[in-house]
């Protein structure tokens, strides 16, 4: 069985992740930050549905807290498919941009990106069999108003996985990264209302959570082994 580690499984599109992972045969590490209640309710659904699951928590900025989490769960095993799901946004139209607004979203993308792929990396490599899937945004490929931050975190993560992918594609292993638009969830409720949404969206309607998850599962599957270092949109057509 395929171990997998979500980072933010506790919110709304790692949760969609966690439970398609789960169903398609992995042992799924939940993972939560403040969130750790809800990362366990979500535990036991999967288990009592059949799946395997656990909850484990850290804050992806904290490297030390994020190594001493991680290193007891690749002893035995390495964890195959690592999907950096982890993710915030702090808006503010620049000239009011705060610099604790500018630096925390681009910690938690970009250094939370670092400090859990890292110390996965030998073991997924040594294994010549693995999956990296970074959740990235429309706003780091076509920028948006209000989230400069946003879409730097986003821009450094799409760019990231370009160059993770080149040293590791020999190895078996693919990085990719999954841009999505507007997706129902805590994230986006308040953010966007159903006018703005038809105004936006070609196809009328926000994504649900499970559509992500729909592919990536696919990105994580054998099927998928000869796509790599792409960033790849899911956005009812934005662009
Ligand atoms: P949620 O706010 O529902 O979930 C965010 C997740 O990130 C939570 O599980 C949260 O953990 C975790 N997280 C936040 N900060 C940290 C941290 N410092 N350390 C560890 N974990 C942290 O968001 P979504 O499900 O909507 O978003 C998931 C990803 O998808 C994000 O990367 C987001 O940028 C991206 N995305 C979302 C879109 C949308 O429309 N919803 C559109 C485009 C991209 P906890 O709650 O446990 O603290």
């Amino acid at each position: 069985m395929k171990k997998a580690l979500v980072t933010g499984g506790s919110g709304g599109i790692g949760a969609a992740i966690c439970r398609r992972l789960a169903a398609d045969g992995c042992h799924v590490y939940v993972h939560a930050n403040r969130g750790v209640d809800a990362a366990q309710e979500l535990v036991e659904g999967i288990r009592a549905t059949g799946g395997s699951a656990e909850a484990i928590s850290f804050d992806v900025t904290d490297s030390a807290a994020v190594s001493a989490a991680l290193l007891p769960l690749i002893e035995d095993a390495p964890i195959q498919i690592l999907v950096n799901n982890a993710g915030i946004h702090d808006d503010a139209v620049f000239p009011g941009m705060r610099p604790d607004q500018w630096h925390r979203v681009i910690d938690v993308s970009v250094n939370g990106f670092f400090n859990v792929t890292q110390p996965l990396m030998m073991p997924m490599i040594r294994s010549r069999w693995g999956r990296i899937i970074n959740i990235s945004s429309i706003s780091g490929i076509a920028g948006n108003r209000g989230q400069t931050n946003y879409s730097a975190a986003k821009g450094a993560l799409n760019a990231a996985t370009k160059s993770l992918s080149q040293e590791v594609a020999s190895r078996g292993i693919t990085v990719n990264a999954v841009a999505p638009g507007i997706i129902e969830t805590a994230m986006t409720e308040g953010t966007f209302d159903p006018g703005m949404i038809k105004q936006m969206v070609p196809m009328k309607r926000a994504g649900k959570p499970g559509e992500v998850a729909s592919l990536v599962a696919y990105l994580a599957s054998d099927e998928a082994a000869y796509i790599s270092g792409q960033v790849i949109s899911i956005n009812g057509g934005m662009l």
